[in-house]
């Protein structure tokens, strides 16, 4: 993705093997210090307050659960993917696609909201709560992936969504919930350099990966589609961006490959403010409305419809889906 003219190289940033985390990591650090940044903890996003297609903030809960607002000229919707739906992700439960539902709520355009992208492979556990990612750069590395009786039964390094269909074609096969993955081929060495978080949390699972197998499963791991956005993060409601994986660009197509999120988090975050900064500099609008007013309209309606989140606003992204899948 950092590319110069036409001797352009693909770079993957990457960090042992918790990439998101050194990244997100790094980034908080630089954000905290930063004299104009308010950072607002435990503050949840419920609905935008809105009139006539220009977004003028949003309506939120804090952790008391008393209601707020936040005024803004320009708004940036950034609140990660839609695992928080299923049972088996390899996100947080709290990542419930709250943006992707109140876009919907405003008619605001969606692009493929029915592609979402399954990781092959996740530690197998029956206990609830996020699964366990294992890389497929273990599989790049050489990692090898077992049926019940213990032969292969796939190319290991095929894209997410062909592997997944072959591991499930397996389980059904074996009639079993998860199918094998042997790291030993890898070697010690190997392991305990490029994978030291993988072997460690797989030990605390009660699996030694540099002696023995693991169970894995395919688990959802990325949503493809989202918020549609232009180059600029721009989405279809005035004043309002979206970025990350809320959104869609259009730049990964139907099927992620690894490793690039973050990088196309980090471009097109940038590019949403570069471009609120030049139109910022350039035209200084006014808006004939009464804010006070609006928010209060907004906050009635959420009281009125006594909208869950968590289920009116799952029910919301679910139907979107089957009809945009049913209508392909
Ligand atoms: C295990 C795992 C490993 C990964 N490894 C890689 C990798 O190596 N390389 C790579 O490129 N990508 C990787 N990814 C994908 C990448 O981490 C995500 O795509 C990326 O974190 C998305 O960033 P984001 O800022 O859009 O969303 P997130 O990082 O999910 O952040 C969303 C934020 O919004 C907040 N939020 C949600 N709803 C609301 C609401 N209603 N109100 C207020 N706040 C809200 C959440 O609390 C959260 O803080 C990985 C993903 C997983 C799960």
């Amino acid at each position: 993705m950092f590319g110069n003219g036409c001797h352009s190289k693909a770079r993957i940033l990457f960090h042992e093997d918790i990439t998101g985390k050194e990244i997100t990591r790094n980034l908080l650090k630089a954000v905290q210090k930063l004299p104009n940044v308010h950072i607002l903890e435990y503050v949840t996003m419920l609905d935008l307050i809105e009139q006539d297609n220009t977004c003028f903030g949003i309506l939120a809960k804090d952790k008391n659960d008393e209601y707020l607002t936040i005024e803004a000229d320009n708004t940036i919707l950034a609140s990660g993917g839609i695992g928080g739906l299923y049972e088996h992700s390899t996100n947080y439960p709290h990542l419930t696609g709250d943006a992707i539902a109140i876009a919907l709520r405003h008619n605001i355009k969606l692009e493929n909201p029915d592609y979402v992208q399954i990781h092959p492979t996740s530690l197998y556990t029956n206990k609830p709560g996020r699964s366990f990612l294992i890389s497929e750069s273990v599989r790049g590395e050489g990692a090898k992936l077992y049926g019940k009786d213990g032969k292969r039964f796939a190319n290991e390094v095929l894209p997410r969504d062909l592997m997944t269909a072959e591991i499930k074609k397996q389980m059904a096969k074996d009639n079993m919930p998860y199918v094998w993955l042997d790291m030993t081929v890898l070697g010690k060495d190997v392991i305990l350099n490029h994978f030291p978080h993988i072997y460690e949390k797989c030990l605390e699972e009660g699996f030694d990966v540099t002696k023995q197998w693991i169970p894995i499963v395919p688990a959802q791991h990325y949503y493809m589609g989202g918020i549609h956005v232009d180059k600029y993060s721009k989405t279809t409601m005035n004043n309002l961006y979206a970025v990350g994986e809320t959104s869609c660009n259009g730049v990964h197509g139907a099927n992620r490959l690894a490793s690039n999120s973050l990088l196309e988090g980090l471009v097109f975050a940038k590019r949403a403010v570069n471009k609120i900064h030049d139109d910022e500099n350039a035209q200084h609008k006014k808006y004939d409305i009464d804010f006070a007013q609006l928010a209060n309209n907004v906050q009635q309606n959420i009281d009125r419809e006594k909208i869950i989140l968590a289920q009116e606003y799952k029910k919301a992204i679910f139907n979107e889906m089957d009809k945009v899948r049913s209508a392909r």
